[in-house]
C-alpha cells in the first residue's frame, strides 16, 4: 500500500513508445501520422467528490482514504497533475451506426498516464470529461453529472457482475455549468459539469486501428498492433524482443474475437443493451467500454434500444449485440488485414467467434435454468420456447429468473396453471391473461420434468440448482429508474443513493434482504420518464 497520491508510480509506454502529434497546441483537426496527441485536462472551478470506489483505488495500491485527501478532487476533477502523469487523447475513427465515420477520436477523455501497481499490473488513468482535446469535433470535451453518475456506477455494477468492463475511480462534479440539449428539442438546460476517472489495462478500441488502417498508413497501423500485443498480450511471444509475425497478429486477433464472443454472452445472460455498439466503442480487451445511453432490460423485450438517437433501425437492440459484435469484428478484420495479407485465416477467426459465443450461450442459458449442462437436443427447444412465452406478457427478466429458482419440480405437478404461475408472478407487470397463463405454465411442467430428469440423472437436488441459478441470474441490475433516483438526488447536492447503489451493486447475486425493496419492478411512472426508458446520445 502507498499513502499518497505523489507515490504512484507512473510508466507511461504508450506515450513513450508510439509517435506523438507534433502539434502541442489544443485546437481541433484532423491528426495524421500520430497515435496520440499531448493535451492537459481543462481547469475548472470547485471540483468535488461526489463518489469513489475503494476497489479501484487498491488496484492503484490506494487505500480508501486517499478520496477524502484535499488533492484527490483537484487531480482526478483536472486542476493538477501528480509528477510521472503524461496528459494525452488518442486519435481513432470508427463505424458509427454501420457507415464509417473517419477520425473521431478521445473528444472528452484525457489519459494521464499509466500506473504501474506493486504487483506489475498497469493501469491507465482516464479522465472523461476533462475539457477539449484535438479530437472533440464540433463538441465541448465535457461531461455532466447525470451521464457521468450512470457510467460510474454501471462501470462498478458491471464488474461486480463479473462483467468484463472498464472501471470507475472517482466522480467529481466540477462547478461549472454545461450546456445540454437532452432531448434535441431545442431547448437546452444549464446541468452541472462532472469528471470520472476511468481504470483500465487499455482503453484501444477496435477504431485506433481502423483509422491507420483506412488512411492506408500501415507502418503505424503495425506499431499500434505491435505495441498492443506487447502491452497487452505478452502470452503470444515466446519473449519481450521476439519477432511479430503474421501467425501472432492472427492468434491476436482470434483472442479479440473470443473475448468479444465472452462479453456479448455476459452481456445478453444480465441483460445489458450497450445501446451504442459503434466500432469505436468497442475494446480490444474484450470490456465493456463507453457507458452512453445504455440500458438494462426490465420486461423481457429483445428488441428494446434504450438509445433514443437509434430508435428508428433499432440497430443496437438487445437481441441484435451478438451480431452486431461479429459485424464489427469484421471491420476489424479488415483494418488488421494488411498485416496478414491472408482472408481464408482471418474468416476463420471470425468463425471462431461464432462457436465461443455459442458455447457461452449454453453455458449459460444451461445455467440460468440450473441445469447441470446445456443438451442441444431438448435444451434448444426449451430455451426457445421460454424465450417466447416470456413475451407472451410483460414479464421483468431479473424478477423472473430470480423467482424461477424457487420452483421446486417435485410439487408443480399437482398446480393449477394460475398456482403454476403464481411462482414468478412477482415477475409481471399487469394481470395475465389466460392464454399466456397457460402458455407459462406448460413451460414451468416442461421445464420441471427437464430438472427431474437432470437431478435423477447427475444426482443433484433443488438446493444445488437454486445455488447454480443464483450465481448467474442477478437479483440487483441497475435499473435504469434507480440510476435516475440517485441522479435526481445528486443534482440537489445529495450523494447519498449514488452510495447506496454502488453499495448494493457491489453484491448484485446475494439475497441482501435490507434491500429487497430494490428487488423491484420498475414502478409505472418511470415507464415514459426521461431517463428511465430512453436515453439519448446528449451526455
Ligand atoms: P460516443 O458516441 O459518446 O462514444 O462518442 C463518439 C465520439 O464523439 C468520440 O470521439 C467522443 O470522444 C466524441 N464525443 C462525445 N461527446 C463529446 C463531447 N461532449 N465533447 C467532445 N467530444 C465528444
Ligand atoms: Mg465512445
Amino acid at each position: 500500500m502507498i499513502t499518497q497520491l505523489n507515490q504512484l508510480q507512473f510508466d507511461n509506454r504508450l506515450v513513450r513508445e508510439l509517435p506523438a502529434d507534433p502539434e502541442t497546441e489544443n485546437f481541433r483537426r484532423q491528426v495524421a501520422g500520430a497515435i496520440y496527441s499531448r493535451v492537459n485536462p481543462t481547469a475548472v472551478k470547485n471540483p468535488q467528490l461526489v463518489a469513489g470506489a475503494q476497489e479501484v483505488a487498491a488496484l492503484l495500491d490506494l487505500p480508501e482514504s486517499i478520496f477524502t485527501q484535499t488533492e484527490f478532487a483537484q487531480i482526478f476533477g483536472g486542476n493538477q497533475l501528480l509528477p510521472g502523469m503524461e496528459p494525452h487523447a488518442c486519435c481513432y475513427g470508427g463505424h458509427q451506426f454501420g457507415n464509417w465515420a473517419g477520425q473521431l477520436g478521445d473528444g472528452r477523455a484525457i489519459n494521464l498516464g499509466e500506473v504501474r501497481n506493486q504487483q506489475g499490473n498497469y493501469w491507465t488513468l482516464q479522465l472523461k470529461g476533462a475539457g477539449p482535446t484535438p479530437y472533440s469535433r464540433t463538441a465541448d470535451g465535457l461531461a455532466v453529472l447525470r451521464s457521468s453518475v450512470r457510467e460510474f456506477l454501471c462501470s462498478e455494477a458491471m464488474f461486480h457482475l463479473g462483467v468484463p468492463t472498464t472501471r470507475a475511480l472517482s466522480l467529481i462534479t466540477t462547478g461549472e455549468w454545461v450546456r445540454r440539449d437532452m432531448f434535441y428539442d431545442g431547448n437546452p438546460q444549464l446541468e452541472l459539469g462532472a469528471v470520472v476517472c476511468r481504470v483500465a489495462p487499455s482503453f484501444t478500441r477496435f477504431g485506433n486501428f481502423e483509422i491507420l488502417s483506412a488512411r492506408g498508413d500501415i507502418d503505424l497501423l503495425k506499431q499500434l498492433a505491435d505495441f498492443t500485443i506487447r502491452a497487452d498480450f505478452p502470452h503470444f511471444l515466446a519473449n519481450a524482443s521476439a519477432e511479430i509475425t503474421a501467425d501472432i497478429y492472427l492468434q491476436w486477433f482470434t483472442e479479440i474475437c473470443i473475448s468479444t464472443a465472452q462479453l456479448m454472452a455476459h452481456w445478453m445472460r444480465v441483460g445489458f443493451v450497450h445501446g451504442v455498439m459503434n466500432t469505436d466503442n468497442m475494446s480490444i480487451l474484450g470490456l465493456t467500454i463507453d457507458y452512453g445511453p445504455y440500458g438494462w432490460l426490465e420486461g423481457y423485450e429483445p428488441d428494446w434500444t434504450p438509445n433514443t438517437t437509434d430508435a428508428q433501425g433499432r440497430r443496437y437492440r438487445y437481441i441484435n449485440q451478438p451480431r452486431i459484435a461479429l459485424w464489427n469484428l469484421a471491420q476489424l478484420a479488415n483494418a488488421l488485414y494488411p498485416l496478414i495479407n491472408a482472408v481464408e485465416p482471418l474468416q476463420q477467426a471470425l468463425e471462431s467467434y461464432r462457436v465461443e459465443y455459442e458455447y457461452c450461450a449454453q453455458r449459460d442459458m444451461a445455467n440460468k435454468l440450473g441445469l447441470s449442462q446445456f443438451d442441444p437436443a431438448q435444451d434448444q427447444t426449451l430455451t426457445d420456447n421460454l424465450l417466447q412465452v416470456l413475451q407472451t406478457a410483460e414479464i421483468d427478466m431479473t424478477i423472473f429468473y430470480r423467482r424461477l429458482a424457487h420452483l421446486s419440480p417435485d410439487d408443480i405437478h399437482q398446480y393449477t396453471d394460475q398456482q403454476c404461475v403464481d411462482i414468478v408472478r412477482p415477475a409481471y407487470y399487469q394481470a395475465v391473461d389466460t392464454t399466456a397463463e397457460a402458455a407459462m405454465a406448460n413451460w414451468l411442467r416442461t421445464y420441471a420434468q427437464r430438472l427431474q430428469q437432470d437431478y435423477a440423472v447427475n444426482g443433484n437436488d433443488d438446493n444445488q440448482r437454486r445455488l447454480r441459478m443464483n450465481a448467474v441470474n442477478p437479483k440487483y441490475v441497475l435499473r435504469n429508474y434507480l440510476a435516475q433516483q440517485a441522479i435526481d438526488k445528486a443534482t440537489q447536492g445529495d450523494n447519498s443513493e449514488v452510495e447506496k447503489l454502488l453499495q448494493i451493486l457491489r453484491n448484485p447475486y446475494d439475497e441482501q434482504p435490507e434491500y429487497e425493496e430494490y428487488f423491484a419492478k420498475r414502478p409505472e411512472w418511470a415507464r415514459h420518464k426521461a431517463g428511465c426508458s430512453m436515453l439519448s446520445c446528449s451526455s
